[in-house]
């Protein structure tokens, strides 16, 4: 990994194997279930590897307007879906020319829209995100089934007007996060059990993201038989749109220790910053791995890692290493394409990381790098 010491830091590398390697497990779902995969561009959307993803995949899917152009504008093929929480009549007649598929997040939300939708010169397939109220994730921010969730519409609520769910084309439920197959396996019979009075009367359903497929010790034989059986069953298509498992390991945070210190333990400052540039550490929270380092005390020099803010909470973790660190080392944090370049900000005008390309033969170019103006010209 010579590129290492030749990038620029803080800076953030996606590796193309990688992600070549993710796509072709996410394909080979695809021939084994005929489901149609689509990149969930809220967790990585580095537009200048769509082409590549388009050889795999079957088009994108957006959280909203903006995510839905960039779909639109650098997936060179495929479908180009969008979900929004509530959408604002004015970003209605563009996603309307953008897109192909539109869900809404409820019945009353789809009739609001329906006869714009129906004016539209072009077919779009509409859908309605429904809530099974059945999920096995223990962390409420990123559980859309927590008491109170404003994702999706319950059974009950479904059904207090039939009328307003007239005329769609599917149905949506997006009730994951970095899950294995056993967890689908328990959630679409629950998803069954409530909406399957809808199922015949419909194209497709969307299992929604948080599907781990690229993980290593990911079900896959158990997610191809889950699938298979409900499109048998119901003869219907079926679509999932994972985010993390697209990118999931195909990227690095690139960081410089600036300056080491000690205060009750050994503290290094880095160049990269958990508020800025990997918010996920402290909103989830967790701790990356680091390639060569252990957990703390597991190897001979245990150290402390923190961003360069005046965030007294910016710590990146407790890490061990070989050697004592050292101003001028490199730190690689791993798995950071995903949730990552898309989150990260200029808080405490900390500079945002260059993006880097690691290819196919080892060669490393730079896509984009950002400066003071990328900072003033948010305010
Ligand atoms: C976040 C999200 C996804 C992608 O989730 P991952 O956990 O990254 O796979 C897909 N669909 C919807 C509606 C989402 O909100």
């Amino acid at each position: 990994m010579n590129w290492i010491n030749e990038v620029e830091t803080p800076c953030y590398v996606i590796d193309v194997d990688k992600l070549l390697k993710n796509l072709k497990i996410l394909r080979f779902v695809k021939e084994k279930t005929g489901c149609k995969i689509l990149l969930a561009q809220k967790a990585y959307s580095v537009y200048q590897t769509y082409p590549l993803i388009a050889e795999y995949l079957d088009g994108c899917t957006a959280s909203g307007l903006f995510e839905a152009r960039l779909g639109y504008e650098e997936m060179p093929a495929g479908e180009n879906h969008v979900f929004s929480p509530a959408y604002k009549e004015e970003d209605m007649d563009e996603l309307l020319k953008i897109c192909d598929h539109i869900v809404f997040n409820s019945p009353k939300q789809w009739a609001k829209f329906r006869s714009k939708v129906r004016k539209s010169p072009k077919k779009i397939e509409v859908g309605i995100r429904v809530n099974p109220e059945y999920s096995e994730i223990e962390t409420d921010i990123y559980n859309p089934c927590f008491t109170g969730s404003r994702l999706g519409t319950t059974l009950s609520q479904f059904k207090e007007d039939l009328s307003l769910a007239e005329g769609i084309d599917g149905l949506h439920f997006h009730t994951m996060c970095e899950q294995n197959a056993d967890v689908l396996a328990r959630t679409l019979p629950r998803f069954e059990e409530k909406f399957g009075f809808m199922l015949n009367k419909i194209k497709w359903v969307n299992f929604g993201g948080g599907h781990h497929i690229t993980r290593t010790d990911y079900d896959l034989e158990l997610l191809i038989s889950t699938i298979c059986n409900f499109k048998s069953k119901y003869n219907l298509e079926v679509y999932l749109e994972p985010g993390e498992a697209v990118a999931l390991n195909a990227g690095y945070l690139v960081t410089t220790v600036l300056d080491t210190m000690k205060n009750g333990c050994d503290i290094a400052i880095t160049d990269a910053s958990a508020a800025c540039h990997m918010p996920d550490v402290l909103e989830m929270p967790y701790r990356p791995n680091i390639i060569g380092a252990g957990q703390p005390h597991e190897k001979p020099f245990t150290c402390r890692i923190g961003g360069n803010t005046c965030l007294a909470g910016d710590i990146i973790g407790d890490y061990s290493f070989d050697e004592k660190l050292r101003e001028g080392d490199r730190l690689v944090f791993k798995d950071m394409a995903i949730y990552s370049i898309c989150k990260n900000n200029t808080f405490n005008g900390i500079p945002l990381p260059s993006v880097y390309l690691l290819g196919e033969n080892g060669e490393i170019k730079l896509l984009k790098t950002f400066g003071y103006e990328d900072f003033k010209t948010r305010l």
